[in-house]
């Protein structure tokens, strides 16, 4: 009996596999038609300034409107998208389409706002990165300082073109671009290391926000790595904040911006102002 289970468990894991494979490359094939499908949208979501509540930016987030599935959040494709090396076409059309956005944004008279991108370390890899990323804002006619990137903290330590990734970070930099590090406090984080890397901001990871609790030991925690950053030069946003109390705290501890759910959930476009007026009032 031990022997046919061991049988029928192989049978079964075997099968599982194929599937896995097979969900995969469907999934791939989607993927690569839904640029010329015109399946991915953006979502926005508010960065507010803790001190006056006004916008300070906006991060786009990807979505895919699937036709079978509807819509689909990037934490279930973006691995398959850099994997399969789809994520520089994709990328691409992201980067268009924020530079789109940011070019409504000055027309609604918020010129001094941003618009936070995502980019992955394998797309800034990509041989013409740095050219893209310059003919975007040129066609939106947008100027750099409009756009903010955002690179993975971790994922870019790791990066098997260190030097490369950083020059051309600073090569945007110096265009006028801002760059932040994302999901800062996650990984191994080597604050060391900051000062070395051509950034403006540091996204400070919502898994360390949300362990700020009033007397809690990671208060002063996240009040010393807003103070690095600080003395660095470099401005603070807070990812996922989600409660008032939160937020009172992450004020203590000079935090310069916040993000989260408290403010607005990432809304499509067409909702985009009303969610300003909102924080505006609050
Ligand atoms: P991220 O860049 O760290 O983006 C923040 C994520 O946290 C977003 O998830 C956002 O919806 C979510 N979030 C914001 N505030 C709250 C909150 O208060 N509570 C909770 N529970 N969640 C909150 P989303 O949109 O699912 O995106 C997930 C990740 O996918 C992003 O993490 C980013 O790494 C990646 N991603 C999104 N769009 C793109 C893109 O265009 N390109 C690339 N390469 N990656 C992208
Ligand atoms: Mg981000
Ligand atoms: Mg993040
Ligand atoms: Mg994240």
């Amino acid at each position: 009996a031990a022997k046919n289970a061991g049988k029928n468990g192989y049978r079964f894991y075997e099968a599982s596999m194929q599937e896995t494979l097979i969900h995969k490359l469907n999934m791939e094939r989607s993927l690569r038609a839904a640029v010329s499908n015109e399946e991915f949208l953006l979502y926005f979501q508010p960065i507010v300034y803790l001190e006056t509540g006004l916008v300070s930016g906006f991060e786009a987030l990807l979505r895919w409107n699937n036709p079978q599935q509807g819509l689909v959040a990037p934490g279930e494709f973006i691995p398959l998208v850099e994997e399969s090396g789809l994520i520089v076409p994709i990328g691409k059309w992201v980067m268009r389409a924020a530079c789109a956005f940011a070019r409504k944004l000055t027309n609604m008279a918020y010129a001094d706002t941003y618009v936070a991108v995502n980019v992955s370390v394998k797309q800034l890899a990509s041989e013409d990165f740095v050219p893209m990323v310059r003919a975007a804002l040129h066609e939106a006619a947008v100027p750099p300082t409009m756009l903010e990137l955002e690179i993975t903290e971790t994922i870019l330590m790791n990066s098997e073109c260190l030097t490369t990734n950083i020059a051309k970070l600073k090569e945007l930099k110096d265009m006028g671009v801002r760059i932040a590090l994302d999901d800062f406090g996650t990984g191994y984080s080597s604050l060391t290391y900051l000062k070395q890397l051509p950034i403006d901001v540091v996204k400070i990871d919502k898994a360390f926000v949300d362990d700020l609790t009033e007397g809690g030991k990671n208060g002063p925690l996240m009040g010393s790595i807003i103070a690095l950053a600080h003395n660095l030069g470099l401005k603070v946003v807070a990812e996922g904040v989600e409660t008032e109390e939160q937020r009172k705290l992450l004020r203590e501890w000079q935090c310069d911006s916040i993000q989260g759910y408290l403010i607005s959930r990432p809304v499509p476009e067409a909702e985009v102002l009303k969610v300003c007026m909102k924080s505006k009032d609050s």
